[in-house]
């Protein structure tokens, strides 16, 4: 495993294909939760043009191509090997002649990196460490708990092999596709340990995972999510202003997409504090202002992800 830290090996990262073994370190994290209920079967055939170099599936979730003139870099891989060959077919009628291929996964929930297995192994697939490692630790066990959620999911997660990153890095990454440069990084944990952001720096297109969507509440299905870090991270991501905004789950947007969702988890956040401090217990308070919400924001959905902001609210708060 060949791991890069930091920008600065962003001009080496191109040179990719030296795939050596690095042992990677471990994060913790557990549960998850899937937003939405939409179809976890991606159609290969509704690839949609977003920007000058980047393509999307809209789907559950949305995945993402960048395609330059000489690599093509795919964004998550939809769920199991059915959807990740949809995706890998995808790419290919995207590339240009000859290209290279890179694999990336925004997070390591399975419908979001559990279709690896099906791009070819000369993919080379790249992850921030703390994804990896968080992938070694619960990867399997999330295969299972969303194998547990229906019968199409069980049928799509049969068989499923974690595949594990050829290239990991730290905080930061820079790839050049030729003609577009396209940055990875890592901000801490939000929505997981392990959250990758991308950015395509030609385009100003902001692929943001599950960090950032569109009304539709922040998903913290775990201990591991951070309230906290997620307002940090959109406070850094805000000022990229992209001009497009192609979140994981949701409609396309522009950069005020940033903006909707802080303000809605620091009201949020704002709201649990103002009843921990009045020592309203944490489940009440849950049920309490995913009422108050629903009623404050009548068009976002994932509304039985509000009680789990307030728990983890309470939980930094101490
Ligand atoms: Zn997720």
């Amino acid at each position: 495993m060949l791991r890069l830290h930091r920008r600065g090996q962003g001009a080496a990262a191109l040179c990719l294909l030296v795939v050596g073994l690095y042992g990677l370190g471990g994060a913790g994290t557990l549960r998850a939760q899937m937003p939405g209920s939409a179809s976890p079967i991606l159609q290969g055939d509704a690839v949609k043009r977003v920007s000058d170099h980047v393509y999307v599936i809209m789907g559950f979730p949305n995945v993402e191509f960048v395609v330059g003139n000489g690599a093509t870099l795919v964004v998550d891989t939809g769920m199991g090997e059915r959807n990740g060959a949809t995706v890998w077919r995808a790419a290919q009628k995207l590339a240009r002649p000859n290209s290279n291929f890179y694999l990336t996964t925004t997070h390591f929930h399975p419908e979001h990196a559990s279709g690896a297995q099906a791009f070819p192994p000369s993919t080379i697939l790249i992850r921030p460490v703390a994804q990896q490692g968080e992938m070694d630790l619960h990867g399997a066990e999330f295969i299972e708990r969303f194998r547990g959620m229906s019968a199409v999911n069980k049928e799509l997660l049969q068989d499923v092999t974690l595949r594990r990153a050829d290239v990991a890095f730290d905080t930061e990454l820079h790839l050049d596709l030729g003609g577009v440069t396209v940055r990875l990084f890592w901000l801490g944990p939000a929505h997981t340990t392990g959250d990758e952001l991308i950015f395509v720096e030609p385009d100003s297109a902001l692929l943001p995972g599950d960090i950032v969507m569109s009304k539709l509440v922040p998903n913290m299905p775990t201990p591991e999510a951070s309230p906290k870090n997620w307002l940090a991270i959109l406070d850094m991501l805000e000022p990229l202003h992209p001009r497009y905004v192609v979140p994981d789950h949701g409609e396309l947007g522009d950069g005020s997409l940033i903006g909707r969702e802080r303000s809605f988890l620091a009201d949020l956040q704002q709201r649990a504090l103002e009843l921990k401090r009045g020592g309203t217990p944490v489940e009440d308070a849950g049920r309490q202002l995913t009422t108050e919400f629903q009623g404050k924001y009548p068009d976002w959905g994932n509304t039985p992800g509000i009680a789990n902001v307030v728990r983890r609210v309470y939980a930094e708060s101490q």
